[in-house]
């Protein structure tokens, strides 16, 4: 346990806040960064990043997030493994508790939490947690090998946790509940051409149903039209791809969000309702969530916070 003084708090460890720790200990700001529950963020559990411009062939998420780390400890930020438990936003300095026992107390503070994967709400889906339900395909996808496996949702997450699970499972369902997919066209494209992705169009899942772990999906079709039609499918692996939720708990009621539970940044820049409080990346974007917006903002919020500190 320590008791750290720093001009700048970075919470989280996506590409918004390792960029926010890049330029603020650029700026001599000897930012700390808590490193929080998932470090490197959800880039850490996708499989190749081919859109970040600087690596034409592509690159891992893990490796590219361990060179975000790397880059932000060569300019001197202090990264630390834990998480940031509590902070009493009600005067300057903030101060704030590690889980570790750290007490930190900073001027300036930036949210980069980011976001977490969504679940459909269904009982099932907490009954068979680790028991064959899971939103990460690139972290549970071994275990499917020959098997077969349904993928909920029609978004760029959906298909690519799809294609990925294709490459080892036996046959892959896309659970889509419209009658078509929101992915971009390319990724459309790719899932269509795959022989062992089905794609089963105007489709919910109702429950899940297995002894000792997921055996199946309970599914309706066109639901509540005249064509309603409930049918179960055979699966040993059930995988969320429907969306994230941004991680605010923490910031929860003095925080301002928008409607959607997204902290509000203000007049273009990332500002929030609390003075010396930043937001970037996933946490603050319900519009854009891509790596290289998050990093964007986390060097929007790095300026941002450097010029707070020259006015006050
Ligand atoms: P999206 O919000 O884009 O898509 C979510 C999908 O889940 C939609 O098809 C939505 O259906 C469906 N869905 C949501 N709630 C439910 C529900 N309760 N039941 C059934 N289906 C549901 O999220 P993604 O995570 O896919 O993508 C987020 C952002 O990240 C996007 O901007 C995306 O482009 C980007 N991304 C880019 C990648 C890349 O370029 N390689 C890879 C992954 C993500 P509906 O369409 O009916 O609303």
């Amino acid at each position: 346990m320590e008791t750290i003084k720093t001009k700048c708090l970075i919470i989280g460890s996506g590409p918004a806040g390792y960029t926010a720790a890049i330029y603020t200990s650029r700026a001599n700001l000897s930012p700390v960064l808590y490193e929080g529950m998932q470090p490197g963020g959800q880039l850490t559990i996708t499989t190749d990043i081919e859109n970040f411009p600087g690596y034409p062939e592509g690159i891992n998420g893990t490796e590219m997030m361990a060179q975000f780390k790397q880059q932000a400890a060569r300019f001197g930020a202090d990264i630390r493994p834990n998480i940031i438990s509590d902070i009493d936003f009600s005067k300057r300095p903030f101060l704030c508790h590690a889980d570790n026992g750290d007490e930190i107390y900073a001027d300036t503070i930036i949210i980069a939490t980011g976001a977490s994967a969504k679940y459909l709400g269904l009982p099932d889906e907490e009954k068979y947690r680790g028991m064959g339900v899971s939103a990460c395909a690139t972290c549970d996808g071994f275990f499917y090998r020959k098997k077969k496996v349904a993928v909920v949702g029609g978004g760029d997450t959906a298909c690519e946790e799809a294609l990925y699970l294709s490459t080892l499972a036996s046959e892959v369902y896309l659970i889509v509940r419209k009658d078509h997919l929101r992915a971009s066209k390319v990724m459309q494209r790719r899932v269509m051409d795959k022989e062992n992705i089905k794609i089963l169009f105007n489709t919910n899942t109702v429950g899940l149903f297995g002894e000792d772990g997921v055996e199946g999906a309970h599914l309706v079709r066109h639901k509540g039209t005249d064509q309603e039609e409930y049918y179960d499918i055979a699966v040993d692996g059930f995988f969320l791809a429907i969306g994230h939720q941004p991680n605010t708990k923490l910031f929860e009621p003095e925080l301002e969000l928008d409607n959607t539970g997204y902290i509000k940044t203000f007049d273009g820049t990332t500002a929030t309702n609390i003075e010396g409080v930043f937001a970037a990346g996933d946490v603050a974007d319900p519009r854009y969530r891509q790596a290289i917006t998050a990093a964007g903002m986390g060097c929007k919020a790095a300026i941002d916070v450097d010029r707070f500190l020259l006015e006050h």
